[in-house]
Order: structure tokens, then sequence, then C-alpha cells
């Protein structure tokens, strides 16, 4: 929790800075000052559009929608250049975006047409504590990049569950983690952030010092500041046991009970966690239902998926791996497809979540003309015993989840070929989201809480929060950004807005 005094002297602060003015230049030139005295300070660390790398730099994203044209890409090497790089920014009054792993999947949300990219591929530096128990990791890192680096020392840390995923997405909005059960989200297990401010400063923040930007950066995305190092706890995981399921069709039913049995009942005992997906493969028509599943330790198969394992299976596959063994092959390669994914929550209720999927199945046939579709429906499970973690770490984190009660996310993630098609998707998905959370809220079954990581465009996660981590979180960005350069000048993301 922030402390009052802390809050108090960064108010001060913020009331003290509120006589200088922020500049907005108009878009392109803004980014002609800023990349003009980039390239005379930093030469080749600057890409122009016409440098041999600038289309691999600019479209080395996940969603090919996410792919813009900026007025240059600056690839610092280290947090000074990042500062330096902010002040920059100011000065010329020119808008930017900071792409991390470049995961994020909409359009401007890491990425800016004719303004500055700042892309951070080259903060990769991975440092273990002697004692192993934390790692400090650079936000150019991709998850396979920290568990590669911890693995010769059997230890392991709570990130992503595919391997390119970037590291300051998820520490920056939540990040499910297989073991989240038990070890809370990958947020709750940053002990400290190093970040540059939005007037070229660089500040710590963690429980002791700046303990108000600690919470506010655990869930607040990317308002505050920009990250430039993240010590993250290191646990001693050697080894997991791990479950690859597949199944026919007419396993819907006993597949979604088994969701709902495994968020019901998940004291946080065992660490255990999944990617529960149906994919549905509109040219064959055919339908899969899959589990991936993790659990800490060597017991296999793993005993927290029995009720899966109970299912006549299409295939199982039950390892004991290294986290980086398991990982390895978990790719999501860049650049396939649009995408885009958008969710609600509701209580586990199988009637309901059965009810939605046959929607969703049939929906699908809607837009089966679209070119390269490729629908999934994803049920991800947020176990109350995660939420336990942030009540009872002494720091908590901004979404201010009671653990009480579990939940799981209902996902659509839809891919596809061709923009003429963006808007049609994005309504199909839109229309069908609400029509079945109206229907949830009915049944007093839903959440108003939204995952940044799993959300669409269109939806905005900060209005699920409790209203006053939201109003705690303005304050704090306005003490620490009280010019509002990640308000103002910095594309992207979720941005907390005003009262
Ligand atoms: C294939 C796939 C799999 C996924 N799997 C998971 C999963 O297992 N668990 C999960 O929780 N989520 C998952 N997600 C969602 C994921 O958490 C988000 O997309 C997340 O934003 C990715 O982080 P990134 O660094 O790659 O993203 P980026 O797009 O680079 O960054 C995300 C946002 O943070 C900002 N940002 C980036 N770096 C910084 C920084 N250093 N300081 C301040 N702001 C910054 C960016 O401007 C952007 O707005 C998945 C997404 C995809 C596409």
């Amino acid at each position: 929790m922030p402390s009052k005094l802390s809050l108090a002297g960064s108010l001060l602060t913020a009331a003290l800075a509120s006589a200088q003015n922020l500049t907005i230049a108009n878009l392109t030139a803004g980014a002609n000052c800023a990349c003009t005295q980039l390239v005379s300070t930093y030469g080749d660390l600057v890409i122009l559009p016409d440098s041999t790398n600038y289309t691999a730099e600019a479209t080395d994203y996940w969603d090919i929608r996410a792919d813009l044209l900026p007025g240059c890409i600056f690839m610092p090497s280290d947090a000074s250049q990042v500062a330096d790089a902010v002040s920059t920014f100011v000065s010329c009054g020119s808008q930017f975006a900071i792409r991390g792993g470049g995961h994020m999947n909409f359009p401007g949300s890491n990425n800016i047409n004719e303004g500055v990219l700042l892309a951070l591929n080259n903060l990769t530096d991975i440092t273990i504590a002697n004692d192993n128990s934390t790692v400090e990791v650079g936000p150019g890192n991709r998850w396979v990049d920290v568990y590669t680096a911890l693995s010769p020392r059997g230890l392991y840390c709570i990130g992503g569950r595919l391997k390119t995923i970037g590291v300051p997405g998820l520490e920056l909005i939540g990040g499910f983690h297989y073991l989240i059960n038990k070890y809370g989200m990958a947020m709750d297990n940053v002990v400290s952030y190093d970040v540059v401010l939005g007037n070229g400063t660089q500040v710590v923040a963690n429980s002791t010092c700046n303990p108000d930007l600690f919470w506010a950066l655990k869930g607040g995305a990317n308002n505050f500041g920009i990250v430039t190092k993240f010590t993250i706890t290191a646990l001693p995981i050697p080894y997991i046991s791990t479950t690859i399921q597949t199944f026919n069709e007419s396993a819907i039913p006993a597949f979604i009970e088994a969701t709902v049995q495994m968020a019901e009942n998940d004291p946080g005992d065992i660490a255990a966690g999944s990617v529960i997906s149906v994919t549905y493969n509109q040219t064959t028509g055919k339908i899969v239902p899959s589990l991936l599943g993790v659990q800490e330790g060597t017991e296999s198969p793993p005993s927290r998926f029995a009720n899966f394992s109970a299912i006549p299976s299409t295939l199982t596959l039950n390892n004991v791996l290294t986290p980086i063994e398991w990982h390895s092959q978990l790719d999501s390669p860049n650049q396939m497809m649009r995408v885009q994914f958008a969710h609600k929550t509701i209580k586990p209720d199988t009637a309901q979540l059965t009810k939605i999927y046959e929607a969703w199945k049939t929906a699908v046939d809607e837009i089966s003309d679209v070119e390269g579709l490729l629908p999934t429906f994803v049920m991800n499970v947020l176990p109350a015993s995660a939420a336990s973690v942030a009540k009872n770490n002494g720091v908590g984190n901004t979404w201010g989840l009671d653990d009480d009660q579990s939940w799981i996310l209902w996902q659509f993630s839809t891919g596809w070929a061709n923009a003429v098609d963006d808007l049609r998707m994005t309504n199909w998905a839109s229309k069908l989201l609400d029509y079945w959370h109206l229907q949830n809220q009915a049944l007093n079954l839903s959440s108003e809480f939204i995952y940044m990581g799993d959300a669409g465009e269109y939806q905005d996660p900060f209005a699920g929060f409790p209203l006053e981590n939201v109003q705690r979180m303005r304050e704090i960005r306005d003490a620490y950004d009280p010019l509002g350069v990640f308000t103002r000048l910095n594309w992207g993301g979720f941005k907390l807005g005003s009262n």
C-alpha cells in the first residue's frame, strides 16, 4: 500500500511541476525534431525509414494489425539512453510508442504512425542474485530468455506461458502463468522496478522506495513511466510435470465441467494451472478442445488435471521436464495473421459456459467466408488463491480482487487474413461478448474484471478495477508524471484517463 507520506510528497512535487507546460507538436514535426536529435547523438541506434532494417523492425510484432510506420525507431542500449530519449520527446513535443515484446495485439498499442518508436529490444541484461532469490531482467527480454538463464541453477519464475511473449507487458498488466494459484500473478512476483519518469529522471520503485509507484505499476500499465529493469522473485523449481491433452468435440460438456471444477476447487496448495481452449477449423468443421497443463514437481501424470485425464482423449502426453524444456516447445511466431482477443469474466458455471460456447460456435458459421479465419474459444482460469497472494503479501496490486471467488475469463481469440475484414471481426466479437455478458449479469454470474492482456482494443479494463484503485492510480500518475508525458505523448496500451 502506498504510504500517505510518500503520496503527499509526490503530490507536492506535482504541484511544483504543474507550473511547467508540455508542448505537443504536430505529429510529423515533433518526430522530425526528435529523430534528428537522436540521430545526431546516437547514430546507428536510430533506424530511419530508408534504413535496410526498417521494415524488419517496424514489423517485429505478433499481430499484423500492429504494423505501423514510425517516423524513426530508436533502439537504446541502456537506461540512461531511454531517459535521454524521453527528455528529447518532451523537448520536441514528439509523440512516441514503447515496444517490449510486441505482443499486445492491436494497432497503436505498441507502435505509432509517423511518431517515434522506442524499441527496447537491446535492453537484454539478465542477472541472477548470488543467493538465487531474485533475477534482474531488462525489458528487451522474452520469457524464454529468462527461463533459459534460470535453468542451470534449477530456478524458475512466474512469467509468460508461451516462450516469445515479452517480459514488460506481463509485468505491467498482470501476467497469467501456469502456477499463479500458488505464487500469484507475474506482477505479484516483481520486487522492484527501475523506472524512467516523464521528466527524464530514473527512479526505483519497490516496497521501501516510492512504494506508491511500486503498487501502481502492478497492473497500471504504461501510465507512469518506462521500466528499464524488473527485479523478479526466482523460485527453486527445477522440474514441472506437464500434460498435453486433446479431445473430440463430443467431449465438450465434460471438458467445460472439468474446467469449472478446476476453478472451483483450487486452494493453491499444489501449484498448477493451464491453457484451456477450443479451436474450430472452419474448413473441416473440426472442433478440438485442448489442455496444456503444468504442475510444480515430478508427480506424473499431474494430479490437478485428473478431471481432464478422466475424459477419453485423442492425445495424452504426460512428461516431467525442466521448465525451459517445456517452454521451448511453445512458440507463437510473429506476423502469422491479424488477430483480435476479447473477453469477459464469469463465475465458474458449467451450464452458462456451455451455452456461451454453443453460441460462439454458431456465430463462427456467420463469418465462415472470412479469409484465413482461425477462431479459438479460450477459458482462462483465475483462481481465488491467486488473488490471495496479493491480499497477503503486504503490497497488493491495482486489480484489488477479492479472494472469495474464482473466475473464468471466457475469451474469443480470432485470427483472419485481410484488413478489409477488420471492422467486421470487431463488430462480430463485441456484439457476441456484450450479449452474453448481459445474460451473465442478469444471472448474477458476471464480473466486470477485464484482463488487459486478453482485452480487445474497444474494451476498458480500468473500468473493471475498483474505483478507489483507479482514483489512486490517477493521483500517483499525476504526482510522478505531472506534465502528462505518458498520457499525452505516449501512444498505446490502456490509459487511465481523467475523472
Ligand atoms: C500469443 C500470445 C500469448 C499470450 N500469452 C499470455 C500469457 O500466457 N499470459 C499472459 O498474462 N498474457 C499473455 N498474452 C498477453 C500478453 O500479456 C500481452 O500481450 C502483453 O502486453 C505482452 O507483453 P509484451 O512485452 O510482449 O508486449 P508489448 O506489446 O511490447 O507491450 C505491452 C504494452 O506495454 C507497454 N510497454 C512495453 N514495455 C514497456 C516498458 N518497459 N515500460 C512501460 N511500458 C511498456 C507497451 O507500450 C504496450 O502498451 C499473450 C499474448 C499473445 C499474443
